[in-house]
């Protein structure tokens, strides 16, 4: 009845285990749906990797609401990605003295050093993203506060850079130099925590900054780095055989042609959405395959199953937990309780049970 993510449990360990075996310092990002997998797995993992001597202090989370879900199974620091705001609660003290702060403003060092003088904290500096952080002038600033704040713990320089492979080296470069001049104490911004870096970026900065400590927060290639580990299923709830003109559905279309309407599980509130529609929408190309007998041609657009490696069409848009697909005549018909493939955006999904094979 479920939408399921099933994990090759000995692929996915290996995985986990060789992504931090390489990434020395790494920073598991946890956050969201957990990528697919939930908060609470992923912490436990990222214990799992402590535990197994791999070089992994912190854990990062997006938001401080996700600390609780993560704080009593990960034993380690807590980095939050989302730059701290003046209203945001400091977290209570037990968890607060393991939590590490992106300051993003000037006005909020100010009041976070208000509200706790020994804040532990890493600089936000902007990059070519443009989404949150100081600039050279703002980080020279925060230099010159934190001198007055012997109490506070900078933790390091944060980058967030965009993604793609390469090309960020001068950049890195560069928004180090800006914090090497804003002096500020302590071995202060000596350690980067940064994104979206290549292996080989990462070694060229590394050769470029020996006295720098360089720790990548990774989510994606770590969590759902090797696809091959993971499997999303859905089921068959029901089978109904259909005529050309019988009604169907909540919109109570009519079959263009015989088939089946299928009923799988997984709906909007998993996160299954429409696919764009097939090939070219243009008014020719759509008498075109009308003409050839062609299902898009109706209106029926693209579903994320797939049924004995063919990916099927929608009958109508998802409903909240099911979803209702067409199946022309002719094709093998599968029976109720049988698992179909799905194809998902794993950080946009919430899978009813996640299985641990192995
Ligand atoms: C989400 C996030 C990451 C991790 O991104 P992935 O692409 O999942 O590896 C790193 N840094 C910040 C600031 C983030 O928000």
């Amino acid at each position: 009845m479920s939408l399921t993510l099933t994990v090759d449990g000995p692929r996915w360990r290996g995985h986990l285990e060789a992504v931090a075996a390489a990434h020395p310092g790494i920073v598991p990002v946890a956050k969201g749906n957990g990528y697919g997998f939930t908060l609470g797995r992923l912490a436990r993992k990222a214990q799992w990797l402590a535990d197994r001597g791999h070089d992994v202090r912190t854990l990062a989370v997006g938001t401080y609401d996700e600390l609780p879900e993560v704080a009593t199974r990960w034993h380690g620091d807590l980095l939050v990605l989302t730059p701290w705001r003046p209203w945001v609660p400091l977290p209570e003290p037990a968890t607060g003295k393991r939590v590490v702060h992106t300051v993003s403003r000037l006005a909020d060092l100010r009041d976070l050093l208000h509200a706790d003088p020994t804040a532990r904290l890493v600089l936000e500096r902007m990059t070519s993203m443009r989404r949150h952080g100081m600039a050279a002038r703002e980080l020279w600033e925060a230099g010159e506060l934190l001198r007055k704040h012997p109490g506070a713990r900078v933790e390091g320089l944060a980058l967030h850079l965009p993604l793609g492979q390469g090309g960020h080296v001068s950049e890195v470069s560069r928004l180090i130099t800006d914090a090497v001049g804003a002096d500020v104490p302590g071995s202060g911004l000596r350690t980067v925590w940064v994104s979206h870096l290549t292996d080989a970026e990462l070694t060229s900065l590394r050769g470029q900054y020996a006295d720098f400590t360089f720790r990548p927060r990774i989510g994606t290639s770590l969590w759902l780095g090797d696809r091959g580990a993971l499997r999303v299923t859905a089921t068959v709830l029901d089978v109904h055989p259909v005529d050309r003109g019988d009604a169907f559905g909540y919109r109570s279309r009519t079959a263009p042609k015989p088939g089946h309407v299928l009923v799988v599980s997984g709906g909007t509130a998993h996160g299954i959405g429409l696919e764009a529609p097939t090939g070219d929408q243009s008014m020719k190309a759509r008498a075109a395959t009308l003409a050839r007998g062609g299902l898009d041609a109706v209106g029926f657009v693209r579903s994320p199953y797939s049924i004995d490696g063919k990916q099927r069409l929608f009958a109508e848009p998802p409903h909240m937990q099911a979803s209702l697909l067409f199946l022309p005549h002719g094709s093998r018909v599968p029976e109720v309780g049988e698992d179909v493939e799905v194809r998902v955006r794993y950080t946009a999904t919430t899978f009813d049970r996640v299985v641990i094979d192995g």
